[in-house]
């Protein structure tokens, strides 16, 4: 998607502060992070939001997941723990039309949700 902005930092027409990477998933740190780490997990191929993930996805989002877990090991808050947040269409407060994940760590977050 040419106008999308996940996907120019798929393509390194933007920048961004990579995590992780492979053919299918990319990770980077979130421009304005909500806590002391704030990371986002995203497919390559574009999917535009929660909804959009179709069967043939499946796997993929799986990965996403396992993604995660590797970032989570990686950076040392496996133990401590953390929140994964996918924020879909307008009530949910989407505002980047490329699915992602955000991966929230580094302080408590405590058991409320919203
Ligand atoms: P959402 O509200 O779930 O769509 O979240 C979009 C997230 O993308 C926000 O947390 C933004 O801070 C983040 N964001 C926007 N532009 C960039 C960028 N160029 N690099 C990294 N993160 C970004
Ligand atoms: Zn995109």
């Amino acid at each position: 998607m040419d106008d999308c902005l996940f996907c120019k930092i798929v393509k390194g027409d933007i920048p961004s502060n990579k995590v992780y990477e492979d053919d299918e998933i990319l990770a980077f740190y979130d421009i304005n992070p909500a806590t002391p780490i704030h990371i986002l997990v995203i497919p390559k191929k574009h999917i535009s939001c929660h909804n959009d993930i179709a069967k043939e996805d499946e796997a993929l989002i799986g990965k996403m997941h396992s993604v995660a877990n590797k970032i989570a090991e990686e950076k040392g808050f496996k133990e401590k723990g953390y929140r994964l947040i996918i924020n879909c269409g307008e009530d949910g407060g989407q505002e980047v039309m490329h699915l992602h994940m955000h991966i929230l760590a580094g302080k408590s977050l405590g058991a409320k949700i919203a």
